[in-house]
């Protein structure tokens, strides 16, 4: 049972519910007391509902109990009960309060506690932070004078050892120069290919001339049957170009030095070791072979017999340079041999287009038409029958750039001695020598 229904049912047993109205309002302020209760209640709610309204507005007191005692004097005992319990009821409630409030600030304080410790924490990591920070920057500025002192002895040793540094730098500047030394290698072997090109394209152009219009002489021809007369089976017929089996051919140097003379000669009659021919190098009016040195006109030389249909005062051969390599194949054109590039069993792989492209440009210029007669068409092998194996090593043989063939195959070409093959083709064509 609650203090406010046992207080209420003491007032019930003490008055009749109109009898309480008159007690409430008899007291302090009573009217206040009685407004706050509802209207029409039934006598034991209306003694629970003013207990209530008394206790809200602070009048259950001592004077309260005082007066109840004096109404109704024969229920003292009742009443002063009644009084110790409620005295009892609002200290236990004050002791809770106070024990509640206590324990609040228990909480309060305790959190202080903790903010304090965890405040005092983060002071200490600050503090070790600092430490570490202080630490730290004594160990730089440790080092830094560890540096600084280093410093002093580079300084003193590059001071000392200036003349090392000097030569080191120079030691660098020697691999940059070599560096570029070596880019200008690359550059040198590009012009090398280049020049080879050009070389092969202007030597080509020589060969022009080494193939004189078939026609003209195939009609002068028939004005010098006796030439022809010697043609054997076992000799290939070149085309019809060979002279006869040891006849003499007459030399004559049209301009020249007699140093130049003198060179040509002995270069010359190499061939006369396997070749049954001989060459006479006697100046005479009317020679067979008629040799200029024009230097701006290229290598040349007509091929065997054709040189008779050169007018006389014309040359049949121009040494436009100087070489034993050169003189061989010139001698060899004169012998009746063709470029080996287009003997009917060349062995050589064109890139056409490549080819035509070179020389299609400077310094040749050629058409399509002179590029293929000059370079990339063979020559009739009937025409040319029983002619030797294709041999890269003679004398006869240009240099091509490899990338000139499908294959790749570049010819060094450009012999500067007779080849076996030359040799012994020599034999065949003008047999008869031991
Ligand atoms: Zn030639």
């Amino acid at each position: 049972m609650s203090l406010e229904r046992a207080l209420g049912e003491l007032l019930l047993s003490l008055f009749k519910p109109k009898e309480l109205v008159y007690f409430l309002q008899d007291g302090p302020e009573g009217d206040d007391v009685v407004g706050a209760l509802p209207s029409s209640l039934p006598g034991a709610a209306l003694a629970r509902e003013a207990v209530q309204a008394l206790i809200r507005r602070g009048r259950l007191d001592d004077a309260f109990f005082d007066r109840l005692v004096e109404e109704r004097s024969g229920r003292e005992d009742d009443i002063q009960a009644a009084r110790r319990l409620w005295i009892l009821d609002t200290t236990s409630k004050q002791a809770e309060e106070r024990v509640v409030e206590a324990g609040k600030k228990a909480v309060e304080s305790g959190a202080q506690v903790e903010s304090q410790i965890s405040s005092a924490i983060v002071e200490l990591e600050s503090a070790i932070g600092r430490t570490i920070a202080q630490s730290q920057r004594a160990k730089r500025i440790a080092l830094g004078a560890v540096f600084a002192s280093l410093l002093v002895v580079a300084v003193a040793v590059a001071m000392l050892s200036g003349v090392d540094s000097i030569r080191s730098e120079l030691k660098q500047l020697r691999g940059a120069v070599a560096e570029q030394a070596s880019g200008a290698q690359k550059l040198l072997d590009q012009l090398e290919e280049v020049k080879q090109i050009a070389v092969a394209s202007s030597r080509l152009a020589d060969s022009a001339l080494e193939a004189p219009e078939e026609t003209v002489l195939e009609s002068r021809r028939v004005s010098q049957p006796a030439l022809f007369q010697q043609e054997t089976e076992d000799r290939p017929r070149m085309a019809g170009k060979l002279w006869p089996i040891g006849k003499t051919l007459r030399v004559r140097f049209l301009g020249g030095s007699s140093e130049q003379h003198d060179q040509v000669e002995p270069w010359a009659r190499e061939w006369l070791d396997y070749a049954n021919l001989n060459l006479d190098f006697s100046d005479a009016p009317g020679a067979e072979i008629r040799i200029a040195f024009d230097a701006a006109d290229g290598s040349w030389s007509y091929v065997g017999t054709d040189a008779l249909v050169v007018p006389e005062r014309s040359a049949t051969m121009n040494l436009g340079f100087l070489e034993k390599g050169n003189v061989l194949h010139n001698f060899g054109h004169v012998l009746g041999l063709i470029h080996e590039h287009q003997s009917p069993n060349a062995d050589i792989h064109w890139n056409e287009k490549a080819v035509l492209e070179d020389l299609q440009g400077p310094p040749n210029f050629w058409d399509a038409g002179t590029v293929n007669r000059n370079v990339l068409t063979p020559h009739d092998p009937d025409r040319y029958a029983g002619y030797r194996e294709f041999d890269p090593d003679s004398v006869m043989m240009y240099a091509f750039p490899s990338s000139w063939t499908r294959d790749n195959r570049g010819f060094e070409g450009d012999a500067t001695e007779l080849s076996d093959s030359d040799r012994q083709f020599a034999r065949r064509l003008y047999p008869g020598l031991n």
